[in-house]
């Protein structure tokens, strides 16, 4: 039976569990950061009502080469856009096909669908400007696209987080001066889809910000701008800039 389940999970149904086990939990939820660096960082979504029954699909195919844990971050990241998008917008996950033909990665992405890739900072992608110092880069083209996740350079770095960015760009956002869609990776912000993300999606895809849910510092929380200015301070010391793209 622990074989079969090993197998199981293995064969990449771990992914479809995680999925429905996490969406049927609360979607307010207290996360810590994890890492080196361990601030207390808390939060809970907001609760809108959504007038939509059934929104616009963005299908993902999760390359097979991601490990049960980083699936589970993964989904997570999906979850929580799917909580914010209210029903608006709705992300879906399945495993990417074994060995993919470039024909079998040309259809997803002429049907609109997105292939999140696990790749190393030999792939091609880190050598282009955009790519050079990034933990994750999104490139959309034909519909749907690809993000990459450099996973080497990610490490013990919220990998949550760093999806979320990504996925924030597939939904058509930009950057913003801070939280999740600041260009550089901060351990101590961007573990949450905050109002300012959830602003850039609402105005790509003309969708009612006031239908739509974002985080908000939990109790007993510091401040975003305090938690920033003392990163900053770290961060410059550290060296450890490292922009998501
Ligand atoms: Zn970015």
């Amino acid at each position: 039976m622990a074989r079969l389940i090993a197998i199981l999970l293995a064969s990449g149904l771990g992914l479809l569990v995680a999925a429905i086990v996490l969406s049927a939990l609360p979607a307010n939820a207290t996360e810590r950061t994890r890492g080196p660096t361990t601030y207390s960082s808390s939060y809970v979504y907001t609760d809108h009502p959504s007038r939509v029954a059934s929104g616009r699909i963005i299908a993902l195919y999760i390359d097979r080469d991601f490990d049960e844990y980083q699936r589970q971050h993964i989904v997570s990241a999906m979850r929580q856009w799917n909580y914010v998008l209210n029903g608006f917008v709705r992300f879906t996950a399945t495993l990417l096909p074994e060995d993919p033909s470039s024909l079998d990665l040309s259809r997803i992405r002429r049907s609109g669908g997105w292939i999140v890739a696990k790749v190393d900072s030999s792939h091609p992608i880190t050598r282009q400007s955009e790519g050079r110092q990034a933990l994750a880069v999104t490139v959309n083209g034909g519909g749907g696209g690809f993000v990459y996740v450099i996973e080497d350079r990610i490490g013990r770095r919220d990998l949550t987080g760093v999806v979320m960015h990504e996925f924030g760009h597939v939904l058509g956002a930009g950057h913003d001066g801070y939280g999740l869609m600041a260009p550089v990776y901060n351990p101590n912000n961007g573990h949450c889809i905050d109002r300012g993300a959830a602003t850039l999606v609402a105005r790509a895809r003309r969708l009612p910000l006031a239908q739509m849910n974002w985080c908000e510092p939990g109790p007993g929380n510091p401040p975003p701008m305090a938690a920033r200015s003392e990163s900053i301070s770290t961060r410059s010391g550290l060296k450890t800039t490292v922009p998501v793209t």
